[in-house]
């Protein structure tokens, strides 16, 4: 099958519009390395860009992506960690000041976890033991923000979780403790585009201002 006509398309845009207009500042990001200014954790979701959402330009965020955008405990088991080895090099190679949890609204994979769809491991192997990195959420104290549905409960449930896993993960909290690194959790409504962060209570969502 043909590589995507849109792709295709969408590349050559690409390239006329920045590549080539803006060579100087591609030659200098590839000469002097990255030095992000966030690590994001988003969902896969292809509706949720982050670099989109933050208008942010190439070398600005280094952005891991998963499904429902979460965050594993931390584990010494000799498995494949992705989404660990990636926070680990943001954290502690490229010493990214700020780690932005993003959740978003409409997620797909926490509406299956909220159904049990995710359950079903013969058709589900590997989300099925993703998603259930979400079973600790339920020691959470239930979010303070009012009028919120059961899917945006769980939706700021995984940010909280991620943030606390986030914190077990040594020498993270080490460098928070130092007060070298921020965490922030945020949240991020697809039909509105309005961008939310945790308050200082880290138990309610308040809108990022426009001004
Ligand atoms: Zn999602």
């Amino acid at each position: 099958m043909a590589f995507p006509r849109s792709l295709s398309e969408g590349y050559r845009r690409y390239r006329r519009d920045h590549c080539v207009e803006d060579r100087g500042r591609f030659e200098q990001l590839a000469s002097l390395g990255q030095a992000p200014t966030a690590l994001v954790i988003a969902c896969c979701d292809a509706r949720v860009q982050p670099q989109t959402i933050f208008d942010a330009e190439p070398g600005a965020l280094f952005v891991i992506r998963n499904v429902a955008n979460l965050v594993p405990p931390f584990e010494e088991s000799g498995r494949y960690h992705g989404t660990s080895a990636a926070i680990e090099y943001a954290v502690l190679h490229l010493k990214v000041p700020h780690v932005i949890v993003l959740g978003h609204s409409h997620c797909g994979g926490i509406a299956a976890y909220r159904e049990n769809r995710h359950k079903d491991a013969a058709e589900n192997g590997f989300i099925s033991e993703w998603m259930s990195i979400l079973d600790a959420a339920e020691e959470l104290p239930e979010t303070a923000e009012a009028g919120a549905d059961d899917q945006r409960k769980m939706e700021i449930a995984g940010i909280r979780l991620s943030l606390a896993n986030l914190r077990s993960f040594r020498p993270l909290s080490e460098r928070a403790a130092e007060g070298c690194l921020s965490l922030h959790g945020a949240h991020y409504d697809i039909a509105t585009g309005t961008l939310s962060v945790l308050d200082e209570t880290g138990n309610r969502l308040v809108a990022v201002g426009e001004a």
